[in-house]
């Protein structure tokens, strides 16, 4: 059975004035593990597609499945990762980390050893008692994902987690979110405008068209190199311009939407 399905799903936003029609007959079914990046015209509909999988919107029409069951509100399977990184200042990382725990009422002792084992896991173990001030911009980012973690989420949907990033940083955190979502064995559904990151990172790229938007292309990524190779290493991997140049010819064929 398929993880994840968007079956003939179409989704308008309706103001006083006017409706705008953001998606349209989309269909896409991921596996469970997949690691999907998803590419298109700014104000296309990328980030209203990732809001319709966690489920805090509903499609107009056509449905949204997770493991076969019609998404119907928010849904405890999926965590987010967002540009910024929404640390509260006043807390320690180790209490930052439970945030969720405690909104959801989890077992407060066993959401603690996560978190712990977690930051232990991928190189903040010494950064528990600290205040997120004291981190550097892309250490924040990997505590954002350790928080979304935390709450053992199967699907993580990361909405240009990067963006905010200076370049050297941005190269450094996306070979280290990907280490970690594939250590983890979660789904990831990746919404970028860049395309080297989208490549490195996914096991598909999704192209989407201007509005009312659609899927325009799905483009498989394999490296005869190993599948483990980082998102920095692809960048050097044989069929990676290939890539690059199909992605780029088919994004240049659908005009900025308003
Ligand atoms: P993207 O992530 O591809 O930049 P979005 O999913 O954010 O695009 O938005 C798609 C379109 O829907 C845009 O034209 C945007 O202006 C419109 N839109 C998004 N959210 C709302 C909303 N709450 N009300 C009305 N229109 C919206």
């Amino acid at each position: 059975m398929a993880h994840i399905e968007l079956q003939d799903v179409g989704l308008s936003y309706f103001t006083l004035r006017q409706e705008t029609e953001a998606l349209r007959d989309v269909n896409l079914t991921i596996d469970r593990g997949e690691f999907i990046s998803i590419v298109g015209p700014s104000g296309c509909g990328k980030s209203t597609l990732l809001s319709l999988v966690s489920g805090m919107q509903k499609p107009t029409k056509g449905s949204v499945l997770i493991d076969g069951t019609e998404v119907r509100g928010v849904s405890p399977k999926v965590g987010y990762m967002l540009q910024h990184d929404h640390l509260f200042e006043w807390r320690d990382l180790l209490s930052n980390l439970l945030v969720g725990a405690e909104i959801r009422r989890m077992d407060m002792k066993k959401a603690k050893r996560k978190a712990l084992e977690l930051l232990e896991r991928y190189g903040l173990g010494g950064f528990a008692g600290h205040n997120p001030a004291q981190l550097s911009g892309g250490m924040r980012q990997r505590v954002a994902l350790i928080r979304t973690l935390v709450a053992e989420p199967d699907i993580l949907l990361l909405d240009e987690p990067f963006s905010a990033l200076d370049y050297q940083t941005r190269l450094t955190l996306a070979d280290e979110v990907f280490r970690i979502i594939k250590d983890q064995g979660k789904t990831a559904l990746l919404v970028t405008h860049d395309i080297s990151e989208a490549i490195g990172m996914a096991d598909r790229v999704m192209v989407m068209t201007k509005r009312p938007s659609t899927i325009s292309g799905v483009h498989d990524i394999r490296f005869d190199e190993g599948e483990g190779l980082s998102p920095w290493k692809k960048r050097e991997a044989g069929r990676y311009n290939a890539y690059f140049n199909a992605i780029w010819r088919e994004l240049e064929g659908h005009a900025v939407s308003g």
